[in-house]
Formats: C-alpha cells, structure tokens, sequence
C-alpha cells in the first residue's frame, strides 16, 4: 500500500508557532495557528490541514493522563477544556462476531464519551482554539451531537454558544442537552447542509467561532479514536485490524482517522501495511460519498434532498470530502451504503450485545454485515466498527426499534397468569437473530 507521505516532510514554514502550523491541503499554502480566526484557505478555499514539526510515536503517548489528553504528543495543546473525554471501550462481541462471520470483531463504542459522542474528542481541543483565540460566542450546524458537545464544553469554558440544528430532525436527547446546557439554539426551516451554510457565512462575517468539523482542530481531537483503537487492538490481540469500518457524514472521522495513520506511519510508529482500511458506510438516502467512491469520482456531488431515520448522517454534503476521499482509497478501503431497516436491525443486534447506541451508529453494523455478504470483508478479516453515539441520543428510534411495554394489572397473580399466556417482550428478543 502506498500511503501519499508526500505531505508529511518536515519542511518547518515561517508562520509556525512552536513547532506549529496550518497547511491547505489544495494549494500548500501555509498560515499561523493562532493569529487569526481562519477555517479554509485565504488563496483558494481549499481545506486547512493542522501540521507538526515533530511528529510522535508510541512512547510519546506514555504518561499518567487517560482519554484524549494522553495523546498531547500529537496534539497543539498539553491539555484542554476538559470533561474528561475519550477512553472509550472497544468491546467484544462475540455473538454479533459470528453472526457477521468475521475472524475477529470489536465495537469502540463512542457513545460512553461524556455527552454521548465522539465529537466530545474534538470539542476538547475546538474550545481551548477558542480559548486561545480569545473569541467569546462559540457556533456551529449540527445534526444534533455536535451541538450538545458545543454546548458542554462552551459551558465549561464560560463561553457564549450557538446551535442551528434543521427543525423537526433532530432527536430528542441532543436538543434536550444542548438546551440544559444553555446555547442559544435556532431552528432552521431547511435540513443540515442549509444550517451549514448560514452559520459558514454568520463565522465568515466575525459573528461567532465556527466549530463544525470544517475547524481543522476539531480533527485534532477525533484522531485520538484511531490511536485509542489501534493501541488497544494491539495490547489485547498482538496485531492491528485489518479494518475499520465507520459511519459517515460530513467526514470528520474518516479524514481524522486517516490523518492518524498518516502520522503514525511518518513517524515511523506504524508500518504501511498495518495501515487498516478505512471503510465508511452512509444511510441510502444520504450518500453523496459511497456514490462518489462507487463512480471513482474525484469530488463529491452535493444531494440536495436526503433522508433516513440515522438523522446523525443525514447529510447530503460532506465538507470534508476532500480529505476523505483518499483515506478510503489509499488505505484500500472502501464504501457503501444500507437501508434504514438493515440500520434498525443491526442497533438489535448490538444491543442483544448489551450496547446501546442511536441509528447512525449501527450504520457501521450494517455497513460491514452488507460487504461480508458480498464477500467485499472476507471470512478471515480482523474489524473494528466505530459506533459514534449512545442509545439514549434518540430514545423514539429506540422504542420504535425495541419491544413495546405490556400493561398489567396492579396484582402479583395477574402478572403470573400475563406472564404464562405470552413469551413476547424479552424472550423473542433473545431468540431472534441478526438476519442477514
Ligand atoms: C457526527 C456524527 C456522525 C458523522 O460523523 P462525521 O465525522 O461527520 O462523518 C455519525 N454518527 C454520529 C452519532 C454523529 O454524531
Ligand atoms: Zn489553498
């Protein structure tokens, strides 16, 4: 495999601080870290890329701290606005294992961050940007998650936060969290990528800090997923996944994951071919990346009319296309996308795991379920799949997924007697399988 390591010389420019600096990923251009609020490219809009003179290994990462702040050796701060995130299990599933016919199958579960998601691991570094920015009135689009994350960590901070979430899809523990946390939150009448829009131009215009994953630091953090992963697999299984297989929206994570890597291999921390495949899964109804992956196309074609019930990723243009393409494509993975029911289905099955996790998540489930039937992910294949938010993120898919609750009588005998005429509720739970 050939990893574009191109990137990574150690060409130190001018404008770095401390070792420091930005990069457009389009056009190489290079600009300060911290001078001045700056999301893309002064010359050609391109995407910013952070850069470090000094990349880490392994040994780097020993110390006493858990969970994001661990990985400061490959991060611009020593520590940061802090809940403390990351640290999140990768479970085995054994049942669930077989079931895929997988040699060796692992969830991250990142659902057990602090507000329920992985965008915990970027807000942490985001909100100390801002800090260091001295920016007070912190925003972003959000599908939901982002926005509790925003609204948890602009409150630990003491800082101002605004949220634009599309009115009526999102789910109902992610307003609830941004609301108790006090960001001022506005309802567009329009979907995920219209919010985007309006809060690029409202940032553009000096109203707010942006921190949807178009913020290069907001990857910083979300790379330490790939490094959590990678090290844990390693210490319980003496070898790297072969596999990685993730839920995709904007692509934040599949470009972290790949920036990880990347540096891990420019360090000389991981070999190329330890590299694992980075492979994305999208609901049917939101696919623009599978589509582009499937068309070997160079750029993503913008879906202006998306849905499914994953509203997570329901996201018809994914920012971070640019840097995400070739993380699929050079690390030999691939995409694909599954239907809402295979979705629903699969949320079943990890929670048959004892792991609960919203719509979107299990996506990744699925995603891998669908490419081992198609003998894509073969028999002998080692997988991790990301699942990127808890259960309770959206509790009416939960109950719409899970078995109804049975009304009884205020009676021991009656409950007895309800108990003995049916076998439904938990015992066909157990019984039924994931159907492939
Ligand atoms: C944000 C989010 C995603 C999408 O992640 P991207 O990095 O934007 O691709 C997936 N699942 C959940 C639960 C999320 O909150
Ligand atoms: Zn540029």
């Amino acid at each position: 495999m050939s990893l574009k390591l191109s990137q990574e010389s150690q060409r130190v420019p001018e404008v770095a601080d401390d070792g420091i600096w930005l990069e457009c990923i389009e056009c190489g251009e290079t600009f300060a870290p911290f001078e001045a609020v700056r999301y893309t490219c002064d010359d050609c809009d391109g995407l910013l890329e952070v850069r470090y003179d000094d990349l880490p290994t392994w040994d780097d990462f020993e110390n006493d701290e858990r969970g994001v702040w661990r990985y400061n050796a490959a991060l611009p701060f020593e520590e940061g606005v802090s809940l403390p995130e990351g640290d999140t299990p990768l479970h085995e599933v054994p049942r669930l294992e077989e079931s895929v016919g997988v040699h060796r199958l692992r969830i991250k579960h990142e659902g057990m961050n602090p507000t329920g998601s992985f965008k915990d691991r970027g807000m942490t570094v985001g909100v100390r940007v801002a800090e260091e920015l001295g920016v007070d009135r912190l925003a972003c689009a959000s599908t939901g998650n982002t926005s509790a994350a925003l609204a948890a960590y602009g409150a630990r901070a003491g800082l101002e936060t605004l949220v634009l979430l599309p009115e009526g899809k999102v789910a109902a523990g992610k307003i609830a969290q941004a609301s108790l946390h006090g960001a001022r939150i506005l309802e567009v009448d329009g979907n995920f990528d219209s919010c985007l829009d309006i809060v690029q131009d409202l940032a553009a215009r000096g109203e707010a800090y942006l921190l949807n994953s178009l913020n290069p630091f907001r990857l910083e953090g979300q790379k330490t997923i790939g490094l959590e992963i990678l090290e844990r697999f390693y210490a319980d299984e003496g070898r790297y996944p072969d596999r990685i297989v993730l839920p995709v929206g904007n692509a934040g994570n599949t470009a972290a994951l790949y920036k990880a890597f990347r540096e891990l291999v420019a360090s000389g921390a991981l070999h190329p071919r330890d590299v694992p495949k980075l492979t994305g899964v999208q609901a049917e109804g939101a696919a623009p990346m599978v589509e582009a992956i499937e068309n070997d196309a160079d750029e993503v074609r913008r879906w202006n009319e998306v849905e499914t019930k994953a509203t997570a990723i329901r996201i018809g243009n994914p920012v971070n296309a640019p840097k995400a393409l070739p993380g699929i494509r050079e690390t030999g993975g691939t995409a694909v996308s599954v239907s809402d029911e295979a979705i629903t289905s699969a949320q079943r099955a990890l929670a048959q795991e004892g792991i609960g996790v919203e719509p979107a998540s299990a996506a990744s489930v699925a995603g891998l379920q669908k490419l081992r039937n198609q003998g894509v992910v073969e028999a002998d294949e080692d997988v991790v799949c990301l699942t990127t938010g808890h259960l309770l993120k959206d509790p009416d898919a939960a109950f719409e997924a899970g078995d109804d609750p049975e009304p009884v009588p205020n009676d021991t005998d009656a409950v007895l007697r309800h108990l003995e005429g049916r076998s439904g509720g938990v015992l066909s739970k157990l019984t039924s399988r994931f159907t492939r």
